[in-house]
């Protein structure tokens, strides 16, 4: 064969052989959460860099490297990036919230289960609408894990608390839950259900309870960061 030949086969080959595609997003956890974090390609450096923009995350990947080399660096810095976010989450989420804290009105945004969301309705109205969606959320939440639990409360009631989460009347087999709860993404508002429920057999916290929490809900120790570093300012939510 010549060498043009050669040459013109390899071609030929390069050419039916499927093309790689680069990747658009890449797998993450952000706030505990997978997501799916959008890929930017850019002609600046072969490094990957990775910004948080109004809508989210952003990872930036160099274009003048094969699809190939982009997941493997991906595959690389995997653990630095995810550290990253995990750093920067917390901070920013208080940042927005702090920015739609002062002051508040129509068009404000806010977190609902730990979406962003803006106010739509008169300020006035607000906390009772968000009241009845916490209670259209949490009732059959509380029932599921309540069966998880074989237990069995008699009451469900939502309300304003100005410092509490949740509380439980193991007697009266009552369980609340305070509505600016559901400020927080879903897995940190499932914690406080089953903490609460737990109260139904331990009205105390006691090794014991905490022991029935962990094995019901293993993300409680995450659950517990997540409340520390952004219970604060959940609280200020319409608080006058
Ligand atoms: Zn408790």
């Amino acid at each position: 064969m010549s060498h043009f030949a050669r040459k013109l086969v390899d071609k030929l080959a390069n050419k039916a052989a499927p093309q790689e595609e680069y990747p658009q997003h890449w797998p993450m956890q952000v706030n505990n959460e997978p997501t799916q974090v959008t890929i930017k390609y850019t002609r600046r450096n072969r490094s990957i860099g990775l910004k948080y923009l109004q809508e989210g995350w952003k990872l930036y990947c160099p274009q003048n490297v094969s699809p190939k080399k982009v997941r493997s660096m991906l595959q690389s810095h995997h653990a630095d990036l995810q550290a990253f976010i995990d750093r920067h989450e917390p901070k920013i989420h208080n940042r927005v919230q702090q920015q739609e804290n002062v002051p508040l009105q129509q068009g404000s945004e806010f977190f609902w289960l730990g979406q962003k969301r803006r106010i739509e309705c008169e300020l006035a109205e607000l906390e009772s609408g968000l009241i009845k969606e916490a209670q259209a959320y949490l009732h059959p939440k509380v029932a599921f894990y309540a069966e998880q639990m074989q237990l069995a409360p008699k009451q469900i009631k939502v309300k304003n608390y100005k410092s509490c989460w949740g509380n439980c009347y193991h007697r009266r087999g009552l369980v609340q839950f305070n509505w600016k709860l559901l400020q927080a993404p879903e897995w940190v508002v499932d914690y406080v259900i089953v903490h609460e429920l737990a109260h139904l057999v331990h009205p105390n916290h006691s090794r014991d309870f905490w022991s029935l929490v962990q094995s019901h809900y293993p993300k409680t120790p995450q659950a517990k960061t997540y409340l520390k570093q952004n219970g604060g300012q959940m609280m200020l939510f319409l608080a006058e």
